[in-house]
């Protein structure tokens, strides 16, 4: 297997200035792996590889004048979600309705990662409009699990999760509206992140539920995330919940020490026994909770009773927000227009009714109706309410503990057609409701050989923090960089 493609972001750096590697052979490395595994894998929609090709040469002409010169991602190779506008290029979000969309600009982080020197492979696939937890939402192809391609790789971010997972690529970018980032990261051997709500910029990305987005990244270790994170937050005045964070260096000081473990408190959700855990999972989980107390780290119990409507919380507040969203898709202003219409309504219905999929029509209809005069407080105003309850849970569970800690999903990756239990994601959706940080980080292979991940998640605004705890875990979890021999 050729060593680069598992090569991190830093190692792949110091190739880079110690002109072992450049990034031209860098990128044309992971091209070739594409062409071959893509077909099968299906992780890219589409690639731009003399668009990459041009920007890795001017990368490598900036690392021969010198340091001075050289960016931050200098060269480094990553894909993009299909979510996220880049200027000029396509950005379908999975769907036929932005099947023929450009994007007229970039969004915030895309404009940020150019300026950091990071060479775009291509767009990956997801659920379309990142409805789903498989990919097989998406109105162009299903993503296989590098690890078992008759197993979904997750989603929505599945494109992303695989690409990285596979060697198809050294990072990539994902959205997480309810787990999108860290549900197929555990699933596909990588580590999955997703910030504090508001500490990186929606400007640019396709929305699903506008309380609950965030962007977030996929990398092979702690480390690379707090890099790129490094880069891509910050404030954005396009954003109106952007926190006003100057540069903040989250890599900084960052050296995966298990020391930081020594004493710190860790929660462990009571609610999490009152749900069925598959036996791989378990059995990981309860490995790592072992490595935890070695390292000196005291496991408590938290207690927050309101876990138990997570689902119905998200279902109810994301279906509101996306009815709310997806209203912009008339046909009229962009994306497919019906050439059957016969009045401005039926116009409306038939562009929606001819391109849009079984799930996102589905999840229209239901945001309509827990907004509809007569359901709006027995629904959704209550689901608000008791989300306001959960918040104050996980609130008061941070007093005790400064991480919580649990598996990344309670079931292993359905084979396709199968689906996943509704509760498999709440204790990573929770990050979603209440706005915090979380992340995934691969620990274990099962017997047949499929990776499983554990998710620390930590209070508002703690990212850096959140980091120091997950590099510290992963110098303990002996988990080792590997992509599948496919
Ligand atoms: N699986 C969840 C859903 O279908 C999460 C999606 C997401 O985070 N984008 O809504």
């Amino acid at each position: 297997m050729e060593k680069i493609l598992t090569l991190t972001i830093g190692e792949m750096r110091e190739e880079f200035e110690t002109k072992r590697l450049s990034s031209v052979e860098a990128v044309k490395t992971f091209y070739k792996r594409i062409k071959e595994k893509n077909p099968v894998l299906k992780a890219f929609l589409e690639t731009r590889e003399e668009k990459a090709l041009k920007a890795a040469k001017e990368s490598d002409e900036r690392i021969a004048v010198g340091a001075q010169n050289i960016r931050a991602l200098e060269g480094i190779p990553m894909a993009i979600k299909d979510n996220f506008m880049i200027k000029g290029e396509a950005m379908s979000s999975s769907s036929k309705y932005l099947e023929n969309y450009i994007s007229p600009y970039d969004a915030d982080v895309i404009e940020k990662l150019k300026n950091a020197g990071a060479v775009f492979l291509g767009r990956t696939n997801m659920d379309e409009f990142a409805m789903g937890g498989s990919t097989e939402t998406s109105a162009y192809q299903k993503t296989a699990n590098p690890w078992d391609i008759c197993r979904i790789p997750g989603g929505s971010s599945g494109g992303s999760a695989c690409a990285v997972g596979s060697g198809m690529a050294s990072c990539a970018l994902g959205s997480d509206t309810g787990g999108s980032i860290r549900q197929p990261a555990g699933f596909c051997g990588v580590v999955g992140y997703k910030p504090s709500y508001g500490l990186i910029s929606r400007y640019g990305i396709c929305a699903l539920a506008s309380s609950f987005d965030q962007a977030g990244t996929f990398t092979r270790n702690v480390k690379d995330t707090a890099e790129i994170v490094s880069i891509i937050s910050g404030k954005d005045y396009r954003d109106s919940v952007c926190e006003p964070n100057e540069y903040i260096n989250y890599a900084e000081n960052l050296n995966n020490n298990a020391d930081i473990l020594k004493g710190m408190k860790i929660g462990i959700p009571k609610q999490l026994k009152d749900y069925e855990i598959d036996e791989p999972i378990m059995e990981a989980f309860k490995k790592a909770v072992k490595d935890i107390e070695t390292a000196g780290a005291q496991i408590i119990e938290i207690d927050a009773p309101s876990y138990k409507y997570t689902p119905a919380l998200y279902k109810v507040i994301m279906c509101a927000e996306v009815g709310a969203n997806i209203a912009t898709f008339d046909g009229i202003r962009y994306g497919h227009r019906s050439k059957k219409g016969v009045s401005l309504n039926d116009e409306y219905a038939k562009s929606r009714a001819e391109s849009l999929g079984y799930e996102v029509k589905k999840r229209i209809l239901f945001g309509t109706y827990v907004l509809g005069a007569k359901n709006y407080h027995r629904c959704y105003h209550q689901a608000q309410r008791v989300r306001t309850l959960l918040i104050n849970e996980i609130e008061a569970a941070f007093k005790q503990c400064e991480a919580i800690f649990t598996p990344a999903s309670l079931q292993m990756p359905v084979k396709f057609g199968e689906s996943l239990r509704e509760e498999s994601d709440i204790f990573i959706m929770a990050a979603n409701l209440a706005g915090l940080p979380g992340i995934t980080v691969p620990v274990s292979m099962s017997k047949d050989n499929i990776p499983i991940g554990v998710h620390f998640m930590s209070a508002r605004l703690t990212d850096k923090r959140l980091f120091e705890i997950a590099g510290g875990f992963e110098a303990i979890s002996g988990w080792k960089i590997q992509i599948p021999d496919i």
